[in-house]
Parts: C-alpha cells; structure tokens; sequence
C-alpha cells in the first residue's frame, strides 16, 4: 500500500516525539512492504518564527492532499503573549476545521503494566482498562451562537445538533465498537436537554444497522461517575462535543500517564489527524527525555483508522505491551530511559 502522511511536528517535544514515531512507521514500512511517503511541514510556534503565521496555507493545503496527518504539539512559553487569533493553539483549530474532523476518538487505556500509575484502585482497574471515547467534535454548545444580553445582565450559549450530525458520529462508535467489544454506551442528558432527546432517538436508529453491538444510553451525570467507580463496564463511549470535551479529559486521568494517550479526528472517508493527548511540554523540551509511546500509538492508530490496516497496528501496540511488560520506562513512568532509547526497545520488539 502507498500512502502520503502529512508530519507537522510543531513546537516544544514535537519534533523529538515524532522524529521517534516516524523511525517505528519506517520499520513497519519494511516490514511489511508499505510505502509511506512523508511531508514534513511547519505548524505552531515553528510555523510562525519562519512565515509568521502558525498555520501557513502550504502547510494546511499539504495537509489537505495527503492520506493522513501526524501532529506532534504546538505551543510554548515563547508564544504566550502573541495575541489570541496568532497564538499556536489556533492552529490545531485551523487544522481541524480545514480538514473537517468531526470525530475525535481517545483511547483510554490502562496498560496492565502500568496499572500502579492510575490514581484508581487496582481492584477497580482489574487486568487493564481499554475504553474509547468517540466525541463530536464540530457541533452543539461551543459552535451555537454565544451572546452576552445588551445590558450585560445575562448571556446565552445555543446547543444545537442536526441527525445528520448525530447519525456519523453514531455511526463512527458503532464502527469502532465492530472492532472492539462491540458496546456503545451513548451519553446524554435525555431528561433535560432537547438535543439530547434527538440524540437518543437518533442513535437508537443507527444502532438498527449494528445488531451485533449491545446499545446502552447513559445519562452523563452517571457516566462521570462510573468512569471511576466501575470504567470496566465501558468500551465505546459516544458523546456529544461538550461532554465528551469533559469525559475525555476524566477517562484520560484514570489512566494515570499522559505520555501515553494517542488520539485521532477524523472524517467519514477515513481520513485522519493523528496527535498524542498532550501538549508540547515545554519544560522537558530538548532534554531526550520525553515519552513518545503516544505518539507511536497515535501511528497505529492512523495505520488503523485510515487505512484500514489493523494487524500493522496490532504489531505496532504489541511491541509496546512487551516492552513495557519488560519493565522499560521513561522518566514520566518513573524509569531512565531517553526517548530514543525506548524506541529502539519498541523497534527490537517489532
Ligand atoms: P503538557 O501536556 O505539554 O505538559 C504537562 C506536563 O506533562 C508537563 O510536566 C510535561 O513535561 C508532561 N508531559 C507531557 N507530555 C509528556 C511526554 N510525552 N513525556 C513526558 N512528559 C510529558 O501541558 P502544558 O504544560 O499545560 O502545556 C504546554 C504547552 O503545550 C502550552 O503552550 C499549551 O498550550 C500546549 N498544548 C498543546 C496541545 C497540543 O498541541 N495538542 C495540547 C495541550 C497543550
């Protein structure tokens, strides 16, 4: 298969992190007669020293031509008094919007390994958590129209959804659900909000396609709670853009390791922006000692999720279990290896 991945590194551990991804997805190239060929272009803080902007159009049109995009991070303390619309943040926006990424799914995972670096009790985690958050990302609360009353006395956000809307990003959990556990647990605030009644009805006809995948609708109050009281229950969670803005971060935590955690947006034809959860950590930058395991998963979950090339990604995601199962660890894990160095572990395995 021959595929062009668009790379924007970006600022901070970007480039450390995804220099180490990139020598995992060359391995798998070889490995299993791919071709893979590579864009590199400037985004963020990087961006914007050279072209003054921190989402060039060269980097957003190169984006846009290519299968997928690999994203590193953006950001840092140097860019922090530039003003709102020019700052690195935007560009992730930018890129989301451009590409129109509708779906952003975050595995939550607890790596039986590493079971003792969540916050939860071991009884709680039992052999390792795998739970997928599949969040809309361009709809309801925060793109409804935000509006302060003329005497500034009170103001309103609108919350809005459509069913075509509701029915793709279903559609995407339901899909992924296929490839998992087969659950979807939908959550909503159904004995409230309006939006969430038509979230409800909607997903209850799209789960008419799925047979195989067992249906649960959960109200998010309760699905707060059970990610810490009782997360086995769970593999697909779908959500709305707010909520899953607030359980994603929550589903995030109890796994205890933000060096982790891959993430992907996508669009209904498969094509994908692939980052790590975190940011370009500023304080570790240049030291080599930055985790990039998340940004490694977030390759497999690319080979995944775009092209469909779920045992490459499974090889990717194994080498990771036995190299953590070795007892390797970065300094974020509480183990001395450099980032480079526990690539080369994960490069061995596979
Ligand atoms: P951060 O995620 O960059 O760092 C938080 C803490 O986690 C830091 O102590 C950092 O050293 C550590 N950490 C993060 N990733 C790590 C890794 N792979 N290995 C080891 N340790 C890791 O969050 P922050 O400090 O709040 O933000 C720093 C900058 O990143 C800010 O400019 C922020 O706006 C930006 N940011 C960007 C993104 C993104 O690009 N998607 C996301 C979040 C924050």
């Amino acid at each position: 298969m021959k595929k062009t991945i668009a790379v924007v590194a970006g600022d901070g551990i970007g480039p450390e992190i995804v220099s180490e991804a990139l020598k995992v997805l060359k391995k798998v190239e070889t490995k299993f007669g791919h071709e893979f060929v590579i864009e590199e272009r400037l985004v963020g803080g990087a961006a914007y020293d050279t072209a003054g902007e921190c989402l060039p159009m060269e980097t957003l049109e190169t984006c846009k031509k290519a299968d997928a995009v690999l994203l590193g991070a953006v950001g840092g303390p140097k860019y922090d008094a530039l003003p709102g619309p020019k700052r690195p943040e935007k560009a992730l926006l930018g890129l989301r919007s451009g590409l129109g990424l509708f779906c952003n799914l975050r595995p939550a995972t607890v790596w039986a390994p590493l079971k003792e670096s969540s916050p939860l009790k071991s009884e709680i985690i039992g052999e390792g958590l795998d739970i997928l958050v599949v969040r809309e990302l361009t709809g309801g609360v925060y793109f409804g129209e935000h509006k302060r009353a003329d005497d500034g006395q009170s103001a309103s956000d609108i919350m809005a959804y459509s069913i075509p809307e509701i029915e793709r990003i279903a559609k995407m959990a339901f899909e992924a659900a296929m490839k998992r556990g087969k659950k979807v647990t939908s959550v909503d605030k159904a004995n409230v909000l309006e939006t969430s009644r038509l979230w409800r009805e909607t997903v209850n006809k799209v789960a008419l396609d799925y047979p195989e995948v067992t249906l649960e609708h959960m109200y998010v109050d309760n699905a707060a709670m059970q990610l810490v009281r009782a997360p086995q229950k769970f593999d697909v969670l779908l959500t709305e853009n707010m909520f899953g803005d607030i359980l994603s971060d929550e589903a995030s935590q109890i796994t205890g390791s933000i060096g982790m955690l891959p993430s992907a947006s996508l669009r209904l034809d498969g094509f994908g922006m692939y980052e790590p959860i975190h940011g370009s950590a500023p304080d570790i930058a240049g030291k080599g000692i930055a985790n990039p395991i998340a940004t490694i998963l977030s390759v497999a979950m690319m080979l995944k999720y775009s092209f469909g090339l779920e045992n490459e990604a499974k090889s990717i995601e194994n080498a990771v279990l036995s190299v953590l199962e070795s007892g390797a660890r970065t300094a974020d894990l509480g183990g001395t290896l450099s980032c480079s160095e526990i690539t080369s572990l994960i490069l061995a395995a596979l």
